[in-house]
């Protein structure tokens, strides 16, 4: 009898249990393992900061998949496990306190990690991150006492929590360092909007200035700022970003740059070793080279993994896009832009229900709506994001005072 094939997957979250579940969709009928530093079921985040940080959403609704599914489906889940080293040549993981595990091929979906908070007083309670359901949990237990915060960053996670917490009651001063909150992903229009919002909620925005320290005896009690304001709170929930795990990877040889390098099939530079999802600076063959933080593209990436795991060769080029809510506000996106040079509007900003195109050579690289797509009760907002992501798709020129318009169908300008 041939030996059975053994795929090992590190990191039990979205991208690695949706490859994992892809692998046996497509087929494949050798061992799956799932190794997971947290002990949770996989889990998504992005309720992390809303519905369930709300107290509105149960755990159990976040699941990628149901509890019974790892067993029916012959999955081995190793959670609460951490892996420690990999051993490309061998071809062997090795875990904390558990035997080695060795693999035919090796999927890791490592996500990443809070970026550590170097301020002084970072270590006081009633200081928090947010990236697990048990930092959400601590933030949740906080604001049942809690009646002041202060958020540290306005970038996704900084506003949804800010919308959140004002959601619950809680008074909300939010510090950061651009003139807007967003400005470097959305640009300074759309950030004015934000910027609006969130003040008309009643978030006390604090904007170009930082946070210079966390006060208190034993527990925050004030935040001050580089510019001097003292902000009173009994709590803080920091924003500032993700770093890539890429620790294992980086020791077992590969190659790593603001994230693990992966080629259009999720190939590392080593054999047999493929990754997906948040930790993945991946070759896109309309992007080049990025690194994002979408669950969309934990999702997407997952599965392309999968398939390439099992010999695909197709290249993974979803149009990356993403969602955010804040308050009643639904914001999407679809592409990626870091930098453009013109960007354009349909329906007005400030109306809070408008498309916007970012223009690079006059060609749409990527999209934002607000309160524009996904809403199937009005058919004439109903798939334009699709629409937008099609017309990314195919990089030709278009023109503006079309994109504007409002009676020109986004389809009629995909070529
Ligand atoms: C609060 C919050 C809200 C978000 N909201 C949105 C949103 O609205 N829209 C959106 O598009 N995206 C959102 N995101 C981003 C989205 O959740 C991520 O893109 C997604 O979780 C990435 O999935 P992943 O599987 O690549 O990585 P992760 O979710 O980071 O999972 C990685 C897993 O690997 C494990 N791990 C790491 N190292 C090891 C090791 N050595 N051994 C074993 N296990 C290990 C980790 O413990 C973790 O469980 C949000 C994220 C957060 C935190």
């Amino acid at each position: 009898m041939p030996k059975r094939q053994r795929i090992v997957i590190v990191g039990a979250s979205l991208a690695g249990a949706t490859a994992a579940a892809t692998l046996r969709d497509e087929g494949f009928d050798g061992e799956i393992h799932l190794i997971g530093a947290e002990t949770q079921l996989p889990y998504n985040r992005p309720p992390l900061s809303k519905g369930y940080l709300r107290r509105q959403e149960d755990f159990e609704a976040q699941l990628v998949k149901p509890p019974s599914y790892y067993a029916a489906q012959s999955i081995e889940l190793k959670l609460g496990v951490r892996a420690t080293t990999i051993d490309p040549r061998q071809k062997i993981v090795e875990v904390e306190g558990g035997e080695p595990v060795a693999y035919d091929q090796l999927l890791v979906t490592t996500g990443g990690r809070n970026r550590t908070l170097s301020v002084p007083g970072a270590n006081l309670a009633g200081v928090f991150q947010l990236r697990t359901v048990e930092d959400c949990d601590r933030i949740r237990a906080a604001t049942q006492r809690g009646r002041r915060a202060v958020v540290m960053g306005l970038g996704f996670i900084g506003c949804e929590v800010s919308a959140s917490l004002r959601q619950l009651g809680i008074e909300v001063a939010a510090v950061a360092g651009g003139r807007v909150p967003l400005a470097h992903v959305l640009g300074d229009e759309v950030g004015q909007v934000l910027t609006g919002i969130h003040r008309e909620k009643g978030v006390e925005l604090v904007l170009e200035d930082g946070v210079a320290a966390f006060e208190g005896s034993g527990r925050v009690e004030r935040v001050r700022t580089k510019k001097g304001r003292v902000l009173e709170c009994d709590m803080v929930v920091a924003g500032i970003g993700i770093v890539p795990n890429t620790e294992l990877l980086a020791a077992a040889g590969a190659d790593v740059d603001n994230g693990v390098l992966v080629d259009a099939r999720c190939r590392t530079s080593l054999p047999g070793v493929f990754a997906a999802g948040d930790v993945t600076n991946h070759l896109h063959p309309i992007f080049g080279r990025l690194r994002v933080e979408h669950w969309n593209n934990g999702y997407q990436q997952g599965r392309a993994a999968a398939r390439s795991m099992l010999g695909r060769e197709e290249p993974y080029d979803y149009v990356h896009s993403f969602w955010s809510d804040q308050y009643e506000h639904l914001l999407e996106y679809v592409g990626f832009a870091t930098s453009w040079d013109r960007l354009v509007f349909r329906g007005r900003p400030e109306s809070r229900k408008f498309l916007g195109f970012y223009l690079g050579d006059g060609v749409v690289h990527a999209v934002v709506g607000l309160n524009r797509g996904g809403d199937p009760d009005d058919p004439k907002v109903d798939g334009e994001l699709k629409a937008a992501a099609s017309l990314i798709r195919t990089r030709v020129a278009v023109d503006p005072a079309r994109l504007m318009d409002e009676g020109v169908n986004l389809r009629a300008l995909v070529k």
